[in-house]
């Protein structure tokens, strides 16, 4: 199933049986094995797909098919599975942070997406979702089959928004699943983690990512693949945004030269994502190793080590703050010209016999 421009998810098998993402069948096999426990933690590495695996999850435990689930697989067709697809079943509620509730234009429940007085939808998990999720936990389920509730992902929620979450975690009520999501279960509470079984997803081998970015209509996608750290799903979120292989394979020399054109006018979190990833093959590169990112050839050599620890948290500070910009044309500006002193430029050379220039305003 092909995955549509802009944010929407693909949710659910489709009546053909065929998954969303095919690189969710290892784990949509696995999870067979765990059906009877009341709370997973769904994680793995960023990007690999944890919403649309826990709604494939969550379709398996509501389908109302006989003899369906076949290892752990929803069977796509019958009333629940479409009630699930249409995002309209009353026994799955999928808490999201509103500031992502927003980005999938996932909108029922939208009486908690604004509250008074807030400019921004939060991304946090709110403790007012979390006791209106609890509230409709202990209502009778709909279709009788049981109930889902699904956190995504779960490390949003604020501290009183996970001790608020505990009772109903170590105790659900009547027949409901609960499925937590992470890219980072580290920061989840303790307390969370424990009361959950896990369950990992993997990112594709490199040659089916490939394959599947090709089937989603996207040529020479290797670059962005690595680039996006091996997620096919980011790697076309990115190609949707307008980054090209090329364009990629340009960025660390204009960076290294002051030059913050490329990245003006983008989203601040996706800029500093991208300069913290040649900051850190910039950094491996001086220690010998290969770049992961970016190829070798395009991450100029000789960083100045100091000065790019000195970048590096710059650009964890900006991570930390890409919510509440002062300004962030003016920041990125910043912190161009500050990797500018990473690669400090080096004395002209003489000129090449015959006097052919070799700049390039490239
Ligand atoms: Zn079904």
């Amino acid at each position: 199933m092909a995955r549509d421009t802009g944010p929407r998810i693909a949710i659910g098998v489709d009546p053909e049986g065929r998954l969303p993402l095919p690189w969710l069948a290892p784990a949509l096999a696995r999870s067979a094995a765990l059906a009877g426990a009341h709370a997973l933690l769904i994680h793995g590495p960023a990007g690999v797909g944890h919403l649309e695996f826990s709604l494939l999850l969550a379709q398996a435990a509501l389908c109302e098919a006989t003899g369906a689930a076949t290892a752990g697989r929803p069977c796509g067709r019958c009333a629940s599975c479409h009630l699930v697809a249409q995002r309209s079943h009353p026994d799955l509620r999928l808490v999201l942070p509103a500031a992502l509730r927003v980005q999938l234009e996932w909108t029922e429940d939208d009486d908690y997406l604004a509250p008074k007085g807030e400019a921004k939808p939060s991304r946090e998990i709110r403790v007012d979702q979390i006791r209106m999720a609890i509230d409709w936990s202990q209502q009778t389920s709909g279709r009788g089959r049981g109930k889902v509730l699904l956190l995504h992902p779960a490390d949003a929620m604020n501290g009183p928004s996970a001790n608020a979450l505990l009772k109903t975690l170590e105790e659900p009520p009547g027949a409901m699943r609960l499925l937590l999501t992470s890219a980072d279960p580290e920061r989840l509470l303790p307390t969370v983690r424990s009361r959950c079984q896990r369950l990992q997803l993997d990112l594709p081998a490199p040659a089916e990512a490939l394959a599947w970015l090709q089937a989603q209509g996207l040529d020479d996608a290797a670059p962005l693949l690595a680039a996006a750290g091996g997620s096919p799903l980011e790697a076309l979120a990115w190609a949707q945004e307008g980054l090209s292989a090329t364009w990629l394979a340009a960025l660390p020399r204009r960076v290294a030269a002051g030059d913050a054109v490329p990245l003006v006018g983008r989203a601040l979190p996706r800029v500093i994502e991208l300069l913290l990833k040649l900051a850190h093959d910039a950094q491996v590169l001086a220690a010998g190793g290969q770049p992961r990112f970016f190829t070798a050839g395009q991450v100029p050599a000789a960083a100045d080590l100091i000065a790019l620890r000195d970048w590096q948290r710059a650009l964890l500070r900006a991570a930390r703050h890409d919510e509440h910009p002062w300004n962030a044309g003016l920041l990125v500006e910043s912190l161009v010209t500050q990797a500018a002193a990473v690669w400090p430029r080096k004395p002209a050379q003489p000129a090449a016999r015959g006097g052919a220039s070799l700049h390039s305003d490239a």
